[in-house]
């Protein structure tokens, strides 16, 4: 049977060390929060992010701007938070309505202020091995290996999702420490050959966002997985990774919720502290 690997744990000690971090900075790091028109679901997150921060000795600044805000109004506003000299870090809420383009927005963000590691500066950081600031999720998933005591050299490891925010950028870290990584995506269902990497996988991480895509019996014995995936099913949040199978074949797993997610927030106030020490 699998031992859990849970986010909250490791998320304590990392907090340890930001407090610590904080204590030795001259200043109260600010984290300004930009978020346009209404949604729940961001709401929520926003909560948790605002009580993470203080719990850290973070000021978290919350602005919110009207769902009709043009992408150049946003813009702008952005110009100014890069140009305020109080503010550290800079974090845009998704979704954003329609008429604005995340991908377009980001770019905007000083790469010293971007404490998501999504401003192309600090991605292509990663390729050189030379990142402070990484993208939250990856930075979480690496958490977790490092937790397990594993040496990931020459592992055998399989991501599931190649997306800018996770798949991608995880593959550059894992490289990094000469892991031998194979990423799969609809492209490799399509051709029906997910099957069969999944199965060679020492280390699996699922990041789809597809309840039960991965079936447990196609878990390698002893295997470590992670599972990035978030899906709502009948009222339950459930990974990409049927659980109860494949925690009888895996040495690690990580619950879904409770893995990942609890580690990413931490992931967000680490990044905002380098930002911090470096400006
Ligand atoms: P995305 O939609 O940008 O990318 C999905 C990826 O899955 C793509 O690479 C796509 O090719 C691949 N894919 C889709 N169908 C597939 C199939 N049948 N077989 C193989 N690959 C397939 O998603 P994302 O933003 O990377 O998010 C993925 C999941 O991770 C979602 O459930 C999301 O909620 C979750 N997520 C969790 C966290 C966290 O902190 N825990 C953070 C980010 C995303």
């Amino acid at each position: 049977m699998a031992k859990l690997l849970e986010g909250k744990v490791v998320a304590e000690r990392i907090k340890e060390q930001i407090k610590k971090d904080v204590a030795v900075l001259k200043i109260k790091p600010v984290l300004a929060s930009v978020m346009v028109g209404e949604n729940a679901g961001a709401e929520t997150y926003v909560k948790s992010q605002k009580k993470n921060a203080e719990n850290l000795g973070i000021e978290y600044q919350f602005h919110k701007l009207a769902a009709d805000t043009s992408e150049s109004a946003l813009v702008e506003f952005i110009q100014k938070l890069n140009a305020d000299k109080t503010v550290n870090g800079i974090i845009i809420q998704m979704p954003l309505p329609a008429q604005i383009d995340y991908k377009k927005i980001s770019q905007h963000i000083l790469p010293q202020k971007d404490i998501e590691g999504m401003h192309p500066a600090n991605i292509g950081k990663i390729v050189f091995g030379k990142a402070i600031i990484l993208p939250c999720t990856p930075a979480a998933v690496m958490e977790l290996l490092k937790e397990t005591g594993v040496d990931l050299y020459g592992k055998e490891v399989v991501i599931v999702g190649h997306s800018e925010i996770v798949g991608k950028p995880l593959a550059l870290l894992l490289l990094e420490k000469f892991a031998t990584v194979t990423v799969c995506h609809i492209g490799t269902s399509k051709a029906g050959k997910l099957e069969e990497h999944v199965r060679k996988a020492e280390i699996l991480i699922v990041a789809v966002g597809k309840a039960g895509l991965i079936k447990g019996d196609l878990v390698k014995e002893g295997a470590i997985v992670i599972d990035v995936g978030i899906n709502r099913v009948a009222d339950k949040i459930v990974g990409d990774v049927e659980f109860e199978a494949a925690e009888k074949r895996a040495s690690y797993i990580t619950p879904v919720p409770g893995g990942v997610g609890p580690l990413t927030v931490t992931m967000l106030m680490r990044n905002l502290v380098e930002a911090a020490k470096s400006q």
